[in-house]
């Protein structure tokens, strides 16, 4: 069985989900991993899978991250890397041209008098 993302990938993806989720164990998120490997998944649609469950407040352990809703592929939802974007931590909210911001989450930018390390110059 060739897998279409390495051990290590997987290892780099569970640090991501644990940063989020560090309640879940690495062996539980291991687990549901392999089982998408098993069945295909490239990196990336694991990637997106994993975002896609840690921004769910229903997911509560590491079996969620294989729930179908966390694998349909959006289309529509294009990153667009032009224009300008709201800054999420501007009060009140301010737009500023995206080369000046950085993303956060999905559809959610921070610029760069908020980004990461500036939180105290708010
Ligand atoms: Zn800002």
């Amino acid at each position: 069985m060739s897998f279409k993302f390495s051990r290590e990938d997987a290892a780099d993806l569970i640090n991501m989900i644990r940063r989020r989720r560090p309640q879940w164990t690495e062996k539980g998120i291991l687990s549901q991993l392999q089982t998408a490997a098993e069945h295909g998944a490239s990196l990336g649609q694991v990637t997106t899978a994993a975002e896609n469950t840690w921004n769910n407040p229903k997911a509560k352990t590491p079996a969620a991250l294989l729930w179908a809703e966390h694998w349909e592929v959006t289309t529509t939802k294009a990153v667009n890397l032009s224009g300008a974007r709201y800054c999420v931590e501007c009060n009140p909210a301010r737009k500023h041209p995206i080369a000046d911001m950085t993303q956060v989450g999905p559809g959610q930018w921070i610029c760069d008098g908020h980004g990461p390390g500036k939180e105290d110059n708010a």
